[in-house]
């Protein structure tokens, strides 16, 4: 078996942070390193998919609650308008192999691709 991800281990209390809110099989939590003013992440109670495309080809009606999670969140954090982040293997920048969504909002660079 592989290690928990540090998602997991949050999930679990192992690792401090607070869960911000959550949903039947959702959670989210305040980035550590934030890259915006509000920078949020939303992560599937379970670890069985590592990346977007898996939950998407797995478990659809899961990506569609977690998006329905993070559009409550930026309407409660921000002013309700936000950009979605996935990254998607290490090369775009995935660091952690528990499929999340970046939330970003509050007062976003027009134009720009984010990150
Ligand atoms: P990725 O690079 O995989 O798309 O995103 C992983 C994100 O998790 C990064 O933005 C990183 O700052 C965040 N992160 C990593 N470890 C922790 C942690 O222990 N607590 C919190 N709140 N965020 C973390």
């Amino acid at each position: 078996m592989s290690e928990p991800s540090i998602f997991t281990r949050i999930l679990e209390g192992e690792v401090p942070s607070e869960i911000i809110a959550e949903t039947e099989n959702a959670f989210a939590i305040r980035d550590i390193a934030p890259q915006a003013p509000v920078h949020l992440l939303v992560i599937p109670k379970s670890a069985e998919y590592r990346n977007v495309v898996e939950l998407a080809a797995g478990d659809p009606a899961l990506l569609a609650e977690m998006i329905g999670l993070a559009n409550s969140l930026a309407s409660e954090h921000a002013g309700g308008d936000f950009r979605l982040i996935f990254n998607t293997g290490p090369a775009a920048g995935q660091t952690v192999f528990h499929v999340h969504a970046h939330v970003l909002a509050g007062d976003l660079d027009e134009g720009s691709l984010g990150g």
